[in-house]
């Protein structure tokens, strides 16, 4: 028998939901997409069209891929981030939805202000989403963006050149804001740091395990980077400059105790996403 697109998602589908996978029908139609080559939409264009067996085998293999704990995203190599197509690379973090909305508050704060031409920071850059997307919706902003991670920084780089936004962006490898220490002091500094507690790392999907566990797991508490980082922005940050970072669950309180008891910040804020935790933790350097 020969499979039609349709029937092999219905199939696909099914099979991955009783494996227990997430979003069995999304992972099924990115895969199949993938392996002949097509956008996903086109799937839907050509319902009924008879697939080879050449076909068949290359979207078996990515099934088996996903089955043993691959993320989609290294699979097809890319993701969606505000709007935009992300490369991914294993060893690099896959971009999440709720940095979106630190990137969202980021944009809004910029627009409010009117803000065009200023410096922004953007700490721990992974794949480069969240400097990406903004030098994206900010052409004028000049944007330094680091990592520890080499890899991770090859990647950054590689999403700025295939978006033509190497002159914006200037990329800076190692810890922190260490590396910042002769460029000019930012209006904005934005994070999403590693905050997940080291004990939970066990308790973590398989999935997750699969990205570098330096993007993820922040000391006992999850909080070492995000102290780290509430310590050394004052000194590279201009007066009412931005600090921005994303949080964990259960981290909008320690956060805010972080940033109220450092004493150099003012206008602490958190922003919720749609089911109301606190995902994002805001403030603003004094001006004295
Ligand atoms: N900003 C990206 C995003 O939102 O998709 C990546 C976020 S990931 C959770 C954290 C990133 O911080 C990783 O790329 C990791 O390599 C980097 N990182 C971890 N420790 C760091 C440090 N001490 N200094 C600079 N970057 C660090
Ligand atoms: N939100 C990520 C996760 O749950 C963790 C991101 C981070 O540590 N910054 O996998």
């Amino acid at each position: 028998m020969k499979w039609t697109i349709r029937e092999l998602i219905r199939t696909t589908a099914d099979y991955l939901r009783k494996k227990g996978i997430d979003e069995p029908r999304l992972t099924t139609e990115l895969l199949l997409s993938h392996s002949l080559g097509i956008k996903r939409v086109e799937l839907y264009l050509n319902f009924d069209k008879p697939l080879t067996a050449r076909d068949l085998d290359t979207f078996r293999e990515f099934i088996k891929r996903r089955l043993v704990h691959e993320p989609v995203q290294f699979i097809i190599g890319n993701t969606g981030f505000m709007g935009l197509e992300i490369a991914t690379r294993e060893g690099v973090f896959i971009p999440r939805q709720e940095t979106e909305i630190l990137v969202s508050a980021v944009k809004l704060w910029l627009e409010d202000r009117g803000l065009e031409e200023c410096i922004l920071y953007d700490i721990g850059t992974g794949t480069g989403a969240i400097a990406i997307s903004l030098a994206h919706f900010f052409p004028k902003v000049k944007i330094f963006a680091s990592d520890i991670s080499e890899i991770a920084l090859r990647c950054a780089r590689e999403n700025a050149l295939m978006r033509n936004l190497t002159e914006p962006i200037t990329f800076l490898s190692g810890d922190l804001l260490e590396p910042f220490a002769e460029i000019e002091n930012a209006d904005i500094i934005v994070s999403n740091p590693p905050y997940i507690a080291a004990h939970e790392i066990e308790h973590l999907p398989e999935i997750v395990k699969r990205e570098p566990i330096e993007a993820l797991i922040a000391g006992k508490e999850g909080l070492d980077i995000i102290q780290k980082l509430i310590e050394a922005t004052p000194s590279h940050l201009k007066p009412e400059g931005l600090l921005a970072f994303e949080i964990g669950i259960n981290q909008a309180e320690p956060a805010t105790k972080l940033l109220e008891s450092d004493g150099r910040y003012e206008k602490i804020r958190l922003v919720p996403d749609l089911r109301g935790i606190k995902r994002i933790a805001t403030a603003v350097k004094r001006k004295s």
